[in-house]
């Protein structure tokens, strides 16, 4: 074959190309208002123009908020945890939230890359998907860290959410919410579609990430308040702060398929979702329960009912629907350790160039 055989033949347009490339239009440019979350025809390869700016702003606060786990020193929790000043249940809160956070993290990048990646036809969302994605790496990574630096049974860890009953049933829970999405024949092309979406939707970013996690939060930063298991401290701040992230980015999501496909946001989904919501509002309490049998620093499984409650019904606001517990926040305080900027700030004396600022707004 000689070089203008080749030249010929690699240039040759068959039938096919000639149906990909669009040559008597301008229509393969991706426009505005042919972008939707669900179902769009648009192409998928073309990020810009963007529509959804708060999806866009999602993904570059999160490059802004990059850390990685073994960052944070860890010696001062090591020779705490050696020392004999821990007592048996502040052990078992650690282990039991480690127990948690440990597979709820792998639960959650499975989700988003196996299950949701796949519905979300839209390009900027995809964008904040991917980097969340790491981010539940990151954070899973950091699980790993905390165990490895403590010299933990990593088996009993990470094998917890097969053996403590609390922890297995808010894992079962969502993991269904997983199964009907990744069956091969689920489509958003119908109504009943859409409604299913929603649910893995308000199933992850409401309570998986907005309520079963909190309570582990209060836990472990209540042990930061008193200065004690502060590199786990640190690191639970920094997986808060992304957290509320992804919860924010996915009632974003939500509220917008809502508006893109409202006669799927009916009085009965609507209904189911409150129910949905109070279930795992008692899932969550249960588990609080199984952490704090006796109750220590303060902290007692009475005041995780209000909390949780407190907690849940917020989510359930921030897509539109009622208040069903009406408790208040036993934990202001919360609210304070969130805000990372009053904080020592471990950035300072390393070396992070990647570290560009705390656009932080916590809900
Ligand atoms: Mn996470
Ligand atoms: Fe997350």
């Amino acid at each position: 074959m000689t070089t203008s055989n080749i030249i010929t033949s690699a240039t040759a347009i068959t039938s096919a190309q000639e149906a990909f490339f669009d040559k008597t239009s301008m229509k393969s440019r991706v426009k505005v208002d042919e972008k939707r979350i669900l179902n769009a025809r648009s192409d998928l390869n073309q990020l810009v123009p963007i529509k959804y700016k708060w999806a866009w702003q999602s993904y570059l606060d999160g490059c802004a908020n990059h850390w990685m786990p073994q960052e944070v020193p860890m010696a001062r929790d090591i020779e705490l945890w050696r020392s004999n000043e821990l007592t048996d249940d502040e052990r078992l809160v650690i282990k039991r939230n480690l127990g948690f956070f440990s597979t709820a993290e792998s639960l959650v990048a499975n989700n988003l890359v196996l299950a949701i990646y796949k519905q979300v036809t839209n390009p900027e969302c995809r964008q904040y998907l991917l980097r969340q994605s790491f981010e539940e790496a990151i954070h899973t990574h950091c699980f790993q860290y905390i165990v490895e630096s403590l010299g933990l049974d990593e088996g009993e860890v990470f094998g917890m959410y097969r053996e403590v009953i609390s922890i297995h049933n808010k894992d079962a829970f969502e993991l269904k919410l997983t199964q009907d999405i990744m069956d091969p024949n689920f489509s958003t092309a119908t109504p009943e579609g859409v409604q299913k979406f929603l649910d893995n939707m308000i199933g992850f970013y409401l309570i998986m990430e907005g309520i079963f996690f909190y309570s582990g939060f209060v836990m472990m930063l209540s042990f930061l308040r008193r200065n004690k298991m502060v590199g786990i401290g640190e690191q639970y701040q920094y997986i808060l702060r992304d957290e509320t992230k992804h919860m924010n980015f996915g009632v974003d999501l939500i509220n917008q398929i809502k508006i893109e496909n409202p006669h799927v946001w009916t009085k009965d989904f609507q209904d189911k979702t409150i129910q949905t919501i109070r279930e795992a509002a008692h899932l969550e309490i249960k588990y609080a329960q199984d952490c704090l049998p006796n109750g220590i620093m303060g902290l007692n499984h009475e005041m995780f009912e209000d909390y949780v409650g407190y907690i849940s019904d917020r989510r359930l606001e921030r897509v539109g629907l009622p208040k069903i517990f009406n408790t208040e926040n036993p934990f202001p305080w919360m609210n304070e350790v969130m805000d990372l900027k009053k904080e020592k700030n471990f950035f300072e004396t390393r070396v992070t160039e990647y570290q560009t600022g705390g656009t932080l707004n916590w809900d």
